[in-house]
């Protein structure tokens, strides 16, 4: 399909964008940590396969049912195209948020999302390191929403390329002037924004949700302090699995079946 490609392609190309940047604009300097790099795209990977599931899953049921593209209630309603597109961002970007505040209340949700939070470092290649089961569990919830509302599949798209652009950039180990960064993150997520999500400390782990959009961030008052250096100082990751047998593919696998985190 089209879309997946286009998707896939696009993810590909953030990465490699944003990686490019850390290399002329760094939070801090550090040799190249190839393993690390390794374990989480390998962890990518096997995440991003999982993404897919939702379109596979929505157009199988498309085509089993020609009549579902015109059930949804968008489908249904008079709301102009920018209307449709508007309600689209904030319903996704809404359920977004509120799955991600979930997985930090309830512990077996915590589990799978513990492997994200595990990275003791922050780059663009943290961006898509999910347990691959928190990704089937987004995707299962997703779905219904996405048959009630009968969004124009293009606006899904667009949605789906622009949060995977800002996802990229905020988990990027950037340094923004931070004059520039104060007016950005009133709109989107910035590196030094979701630093502070990825702090070991939990009271700021469970702040920042937002590695996009921090509107409901704001409209929830989940958002916490930025310090003014970016975030350079912030212990990243857990206060435990911080040693490296604690980070391989296999022990990240197999971490939210292990022992509680
Ligand atoms: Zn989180």
């Amino acid at each position: 399909m089209a879309e997946i490609e286009f998707y896939l392609s696009t993810a590909v190309i953030c990465m490699t964008a944003v990686l490019f940047l850390e290399s002329v604009f760094p939070l801090h300097v550090a040799p190249v940590p190839l393993r690390r790099w390794l374990r989480n795209l390998g962890l990518s990977v096997l995440a991003l396969s999982i993404s897919l599931l939702t379109p596979l899953l929505f157009l199988a049921l498309t085509h089993a049912s020609s009549a579902l593209p015109t059930m949804g209630l968008l489908a249904q309603s008079k709301v102009p195209a920018w209307g449709q597109w508007l309600i689209v961002f904030l319903t996704l970007e809404g359920l977004r948020y509120a799955l991600h505040r979930l997985s930090h209340r309830l512990p077996w949700l915590w589990r799978l999302h513990a492997v994200h939070h595990s990275d003791v470092d922050l780059d663009a290649t943290t961006t898509h390191r999910h347990h691959p089961l928190e990704n089937f569990v987004s995707s299962l919830a997703m779905l219904p929403v996405l048959i009630a509302i009968g969004p124009p599949p293009l606006a899904v798209l667009a949605y789906t390329v622009l949060t995977t652009m800002v996802d990229t950039f905020s988990h990027g180990n950037l340094r923004l002037p931070t004059a520039i960064d104060k007016v950005l993150r009133l709109a989107i997520a910035t590196p030094a924004y979701h630093r502070v999500h990825h702090s070991a400390a939990r009271a700021q782990t469970d702040s920042n949700y937002a590695g996009t959009f921090p509107v409901f961030d704001y409209l929830f008052r989940s958002h916490g302090r930025v310090p003014d250096d970016g975030g350079r100082n912030i212990t990243l990751g857990l206060e435990t699995n911080r040693d490296a047998s604690s980070q391989s593919l296999m022990a990240l696998l197999s971490a939210p079946f292990r022992r509680v985190q």
